[in-house]
């Protein structure tokens, strides 16, 4: 459906320096595919999708869609645009419509539909994406997902044959991320072909039929879900899919600042989509450093989040140690109790409990 050749995009700043975005942008694409693309920021990823819709025009290479190149003189743009649907991290709906006016809109005039027909497939639209009922309120009223749910169906009711999406979920609050994802999961189900930008690394996993991993400008490696998170071939890509957030506090002797920690780790939480693990995380915390390891001084605690398997733990680490300050089959059973796993084990410098909930 879609073939890239040798695309690539240079920037000339203001300042006369000159940025290669893409490098060398090779892929084919088939109908009903669904690509995430996945990477750093800064690598291309966003400036790719704009290339494929010629909101970014390439300075060399070509794109062919069905056969025909998009970036040749005397292409149609607008009908290109039509065929290919693109869904943006900031929503950008017309704030003075109302919901349903800014699903009909392009239909009745692009698409030359007549208003009751725009209408009633709107109303079809809107029930898939779970938003019937705010047919007629504005924008302004609705949050964040159901403004990004809303764009999807505006996007769906010019019956694109592809849907580029560029983050959809980043700039939303971490609780509506489950409700754009859904719809997300189930155009893939319904075999829409769909270009994915997305940090979501579990979702990306699960929905795709194919990975691409941009670095550099050029798509790094492109292999199937399971190739790139399981076992990528370069070291690049598997430092990027394992990584792991932390957050880490220096326990000394003086007075600890417990409350700093307890907002700190709630906000850790809110930030990946873990909040029901904060106030575990905060009793388990607080009694490791406050009561079974209280005589342990300087100690490291570190909470830890794995994107790609969710994994969460508390881990408290003490350096020059060598074994564990806790008696064989002495541990805290109130821990133990709450906590899915313990690992004890000797670091390089010193000594870890690892807490996995
Ligand atoms: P990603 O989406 O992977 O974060 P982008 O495609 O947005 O990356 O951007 C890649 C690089 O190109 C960045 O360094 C960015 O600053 C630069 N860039 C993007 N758009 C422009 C532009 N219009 N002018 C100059 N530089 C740009
Ligand atoms: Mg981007």
């Amino acid at each position: 459906m879609i073939s890239i050749r040798h695309l690539s995009k240079t920037f000339h700043n203001p300042d006369g320096s000159v940025v290669n975005v893409l490098k060398d942008v090779n892929c084919d694409i088939d109908k009903g595919e669904v690509i995430s693309i996945i990477g750093p920021s800064g690598t291309g990823k966003s400036t790719l999708l704009r290339a494929l819709n010629m909101l970014e025009p390439p300075t060399s290479g070509q794109i062919l869609f069905d056969g025909q190149d998009i970036t040749a003189k005397g292409y149609r743009l607008d009908a290109l645009r039509r065929r290919m649907g693109m869904v943006f991290q900031s929503f950008n709906l017309f704030d003075h419509m109302t919901v349903i006016e800014n699903i009909i809109y392009a239909p009745i005039r692009l698409l030359g539909i007549s208003e009751a027909d725009a209408r009633a497939e709107a109303m079809t639209l809107l029930k898939k994406v779970g938003m019937s009922q705010k047919a007629d309120v504005y924008p302004s009223s609705l949050s964040g997902g159901q403004k990004q749910r809303v764009a999807i169906a505006r996007s769906l009711a010019m019956h694109p044959e592809v849907i580029l999406f560029d983050e959809p979920t980043s700039a939303l609050d971490p609780t509506m991320v489950g409700e754009v994802l859904s719809v997300i999961r189930q155009l893939a189900s319904d075999g829409m072909t769909m270009l994915i930008v997305t940090h979501e690394m579990r979702f990306a996993r699960d929905v795709s039929t194919r990975i691409f991993f941009m670095y550099d400008g050029i798509i790094y490696e492109d292999g199937s879900p399971e190739q790139i998170f399981e076992h990528p071939v370069h070291s690049v890509t598997k430092a990027f899919v394992n990584r792991i957030q932390k957050l880490v506090y220096e326990i000394g002797n003086d007075e600890f600042d417990q409350l700093d920690m307890h907002s700190g780790i709630n906000a850790f939480c809110i930030k990946y989509n873990i909040a029901d693990k904060a106030s575990l995380a905060i009793s388990i915390a607080d009694e490791m450093i406050q009561n079974h390891m209280a005589s342990v001084r300087p100690l490291t605690f570190r909470l830890t989040y794995t994107e790609l398997t969710g994994e969460t733990a508390l881990d408290f680490m003490v350096e020059g140690l060598t074994e564990s300050p806790f008696a064989p089959g002495k541990f805290p059973e109130d821990i133990r109790s709450k906590a899915k796993d313990i690992i004890q084990e000797p670091t390089t410098r010193g000594f870890r409990i690892k807490i996995l909930i």
